[in-house]
């Protein structure tokens, strides 16, 4: 893929994916001349009100469940805090989720006093803690209104069963609502396959080749939560607020695209991904992969290399082209592993060289075989004990 200029190779799908053109297409006409309120009564308005319409049965479809339980909201985040604060304001309760969420979860339910479970190797919720942990809040008397399980990891691809974390959830908490943030998932999963076992369900467009600025909140039939925004009752009551028109078509369009180009897709991406790590694991030594194949999606290459800090790799990467990112952040001035690698008790000796990089429906063979060279000899020449000295502070082409 092509970006900007002839020297970009995009590798970051998991932060954002870049637009399908056929979602650019859709939005157009509704930044322009069809531009009416969707809440107004006048035909034009009607005609605007049909077209959301049309696209939550697109978006119903690709969930496999029902256009009323499709609430269009502003972005993943959302979906996620309306699922998570809006069942605790309504039904009072706990949350619980995994240690490995991303923060939209994590944060919304620890800012509930929720509790929060161990993960295992792979970033999977381990689902005796899960099991014992709904037990524990059971027997001290209190409530969990609500249990949060990813599908899909952000940092490392790993993606979890919701048909067994479901069946622990009825079990061990028979009252809580089980909401997963999918967010990652569909580039990569019939989301079919994840709805039936949950009852509320996050996506965001941008995931998925539609706009920024956009999500869905599935919340299945009779789900009562309290709405995040008092408003004009829009989303029938469940999100106020004036609807993104150009920002909905175009997320259905995309999704649409996405549901059916996903299996043609999945096969071409994974064969470049076990080229690229195949490759680098072959040429360097001490590098591990994060996670085993077969517990994640396709389109994620994550891997920790030894005797490397993820902050000046990426300055090389960046200075060589190459979009990619790591899964550390940088506390008072010294490289901490993230809050995921952490949980599954990655070895220290390799979680602050971890590389992030996530390929989607644009990569091609060439960004595949870029990559390999920039990072290849990035790697080696931060091995050498002369580049301990490469500086981090000024992004290229920058003066000093
Ligand atoms: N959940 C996951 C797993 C994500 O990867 C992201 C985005 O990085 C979000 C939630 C937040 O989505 P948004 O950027 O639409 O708020």
């Amino acid at each position: 893929m092509v970006l900007l200029t002839n020297t970009l190779t995009y590798l970051d799908h998991a932060a954002t994916t870049p637009m399908r053109p056929e979602a650019v297409e859709a939005m157009l006409p509704f930044l322009s001349e069809r531009f009416a309120n969707p809440s107004g009564s006048h035909r034009f308005a009607r005609s605007v009100r049909q077209v959301v319409d049309e696209a939550r049965d697109v978006v119903a479809d690709a969930l496999g469940c029902t256009p009323g339980e499709i609430v269009f909201t502003g972005c993943g985040t959302e979906s996620d805090n309306a699922a998570i604060a809006g069942t605790q304001q309504r039904h009072g309760g706990i949350g619980v989720c995994p240690a490995v969420e991303h923060h939209a979860v994590l944060h919304a339910t620890l800012h509930g006093g929720g509790r929060v479970v161990a993960v295992d190797s792979a970033a999977r919720v381990d689902l005796t803690a899960l099991a014992a942990t709904l037990d524990d809040i059971a027997a001290v008397g209190q409530t969990v209104s609500i249990v949060s399980v990813m599908a899909v990891n952000n940092e490392v691809g790993s993606i979890t069963s919701l048909a067994d974390v479901a069946a622990v959830v009825r079990r061990h908490a028979p009252s809580a609502l089980l909401h997963t943030d999918a967010v990652q998932a569909p580039c990569w999963i019939d989301l079919r396959t994840i709805t039936p076992h949950v009852d509320l369900l996050a996506l965001s467009a941008h995931k998925f080749g539609g706009p920024k600025g956009v999500g869905v909140l599935m919340a299945r039939q009779g789900t009562v939560l309290e709405p995040l925004l008092q408003g004009g009752g829009q989303e029938r009551d469940r999100r106020s607020g004036t609807h993104n028109v150009a920002g909905i078509v175009a997320m259905s369009e995309a999704l649409r695209l996405t549901d059916i180009e996903r299996v043609a897709d999945n096969l071409r991406i994974e064969s470049l991904r076990n080229h690229l790590v195949d490759t680098v694991l072959t040429e360097l030594d001490d590098v591990i992969e994060t996670v085993a194949r077969d517990s994640k999606v396709v389109g994620s290459a994550h891997i920790c290399i030894a005797e490397i800090e993820s902050e000046a790799l990426l300055y090389l990467l960046d200075e060589g082209g190459i979009c990619a990112s790591a899964a550390s952040a940088c506390a008072a001035g010294a490289m901490e592993p993230s809050h995921v690698l952490a949980a599954m008790g990655v070895d220290r000796r390799y979680s602050p060289g971890a590389l992030r990089m996530t390929l989607g429906t644009t990569t091609t063979e060439d960004d595949i075989d870029r990559t390999i060279d920039v990072l290849v000899a990035a790697v080696r020449r931060l091995r050498t004990p002369r580049a301990a000295h490469v500086s981090t502070a000024v992004p290229t082409g920058a003066s000093a």
